[in-house]
C-alpha cells in the first residue's frame, strides 16, 4: 500500500522541491500549510510535474482544530516538517513571532502525532547550529556553535525538543536534517524560491538584480579570512536537497534508532564572489555589485561532510552549483514571462 506522508510547508522553496519527489516517488502526499510565504498557484504546479495532485489543507500548523482533521482523514506514516519562519533579520526585529511560530508549530505536530500515533518526524534544521565552525568540514558530531539570531535559536530549540520528545516516547523516531544553503529550482522552471518579501538570501537577491528589480547587489565584506575575501558556503540544488527527504523518508521507516541527524550539502565550498561570477558566465548577463561592510553574525565559512549521509542514506548531490544558477535564473525568466501574460 502507498505510504501518506505529511509535509508542513509543502508550498514552500524546499517543501514543494520535495513534493515533487515524494510523489514522483510513488508516495502519498497531503500538505498543510498557510500560505504566508508561498502561492497556492504552487499546487497546480506541482501537479503539473507530476501529474498527481496531493491533498492540500490551508491554514496554520498551530491549529489543534486542523490537525485534529488532517490526522483524523489520512493514515499518515511520516511528517516532514518544514513549515517555519525563516527571515534572519526579520527574527531579530521579531523574536517572540519566530519563537512562536517555529517552537509552538512543533509541539502541536508532536502532539498531533503522539494523539495519532505516527511515529516519524523529520525536522528541518540547518546548518546554522554550528555557528562560525572552528574546523571545516562540519560533520555531525562539530560542536553547536554560537548562534546569533533568534531564528538560529529557533532551530537548536526544536532539535533539543524533538530529541527529548523521542526519548520519552517509545517507538518514535526522529531525523533531523541540517540544510547548508539550498539554492536553484525544478528543470521545469514552475517552481523555484519565490519570497513574498525582500529577500535577504544571497540567490534570491541576485534574482532580484537580474529582474532588474533592485539595481545592485552588495557582497557583504572581502576582507574574511579566505581565498578572495568573501564568505564561503555550501550551496546545494534543491532537488539534490529534496531528494535527500525522499532518501530520509525510506530510512526512518526502517529504522530502529530513536534519533538521527544528517547534514545535507555537497561537501563543497563556494565564496560569494565566485557564485556572482559563476551566475554571471552560465546565464550570459551582467550582475552589477558592489563590496559593503560585513553583515553581523556571518560566518566566515561553512561547508558540510557528507559522509554520513552517502553511507546510511545513500545521499548523492548530482547537480553543480553552476547547474543550481542556471536552473534559478530559468525559473526567474519563466516567471517574468507568466506575470507579463
Ligand atoms: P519557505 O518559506 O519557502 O517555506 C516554508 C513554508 O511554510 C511556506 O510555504 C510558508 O507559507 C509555510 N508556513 C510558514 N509558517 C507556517 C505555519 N505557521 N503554518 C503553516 N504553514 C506555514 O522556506 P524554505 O526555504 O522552504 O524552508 C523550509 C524549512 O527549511 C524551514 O523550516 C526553514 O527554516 C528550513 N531551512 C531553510 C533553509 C534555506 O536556506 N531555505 C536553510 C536551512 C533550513
Ligand atoms: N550575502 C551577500 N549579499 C547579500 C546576501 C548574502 O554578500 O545580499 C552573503 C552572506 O554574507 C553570506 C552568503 O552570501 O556570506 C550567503 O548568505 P545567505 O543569507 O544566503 O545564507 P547564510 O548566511 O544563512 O548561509
Amino acid at each position: 500500500m502507498k505510504k501518506m506522508i505529511l509535509t508542513t510547508g509543502g508550498l514552500g522553496f524546499i517543501g514543494s522541491h520535495t513534493v515533487v519527489d515524494l510523489l514522483n516517488e510513488g508516495y502519498d502526499v497531503c500538505i498543510i500549510d498557510n500560505l504566508s510565504n508561498s502561492h497556492i498557484e504552487v499546487l497546480s504546479y506541482i501537479q503539473q510535474i507530476t501529474g498527481k495532485m496531493p491533498k492540500f489543507y490551508q491554514g496554520d500548523v498551530r491549529d489543534n482544530a486542523l490537525l485534529e482533521k488532517v490526522f483524523s482523514e489520512n493514515d499518515i506514516s511520516a511528517v516532514i516538517h518544514f513549515a517555519a519562519l525563516k527571515a534572519v533579520a526579520e527574527s531579530v526585529v521579531k523574536p517572540l513571532l519566530y519563537y512562536e511560530v517555529n517552537i509552538d508549530g512543533t509541539i502541536a505536530i508532536l502532539k498531533a502525532m503522539q494523539k495519532h500515533h505516527v511515529h516519524n518526524i523529520i525536522f528541518s534544521s540547518s546548518a546554522t547550529v554550528y555557528g562560525d565552525p572552528k574546523v571545516l568540514p562540519c560533520t555531525e558530531d562539530t560542536p553547536i556553535g554560537e548562534i546569533k539570531n533568534p531564528y538560529g535559536e529557533t532551530k537548536l530549540i526544536n532539535e533539543m525538543l524533538i530529541k527529548d520528545f523521542v526519548k520519552a516516547n517509545e517507538g518514535m523516531h526522529a531525523i533531523l536534517l541540517r540544510y547548508f544553503n539550498p539554492i536553484g529550482a525544478h528543470a521545469s522552471g514552475l517552481i523555484g524560491e519565490d519570497p513574498k518579501d525582500i529577500p535577504n538570501n544571497l540567490v534570491p537577491y541576485i534574482l532580484r538584480v537580474a529582474a532588474k528589480k533592485i539595481d545592485h547587489l552588495t557582497v557583504f565584506g572581502d576582507d574574511y579570512d579566505t581565498p578572495d575575501g568573501s564568505c564561503i558556503r555550501d550551496y546545494i540544488h534543491v532537488c539534490d536537497l529534496a531528494h535527500g527527504h525522499v532518501l530520509a523518508i525510506k530510512k526512518i521507516l526502517t529504522i530502529e534508532e530513536p534519533l538521527k541527524i544528517y547534514n545535507l550539502g555537497t561537501g563543497k565550498g563556494t565564496s560569494v564572489l565566485e557564485l556572482v561570477n559563476a551566475f554571471k558566465k552560465v546565464n550570459h548577463i551582467d550582475l552589477p555589485y558592489v563590496i559593503g561592510p560585513r553583515r553581523a553574525g556571518d560566518a566566515t565559512a561553512s561547508y558540510a561532510s557528507i559522509d554520513l549521509a552517502q553511507k546510511e542514506l545513500g545521499f548523492a548531490p548530482k547537480f553543480s552549483v553552476e547547474d543550481a544558477l542556471k536552473d534559478a535564473y530559468h525559473f526567474l525568466i519563466k516567471h517574468e514571462e507568466g506575470s507579463k501574460n
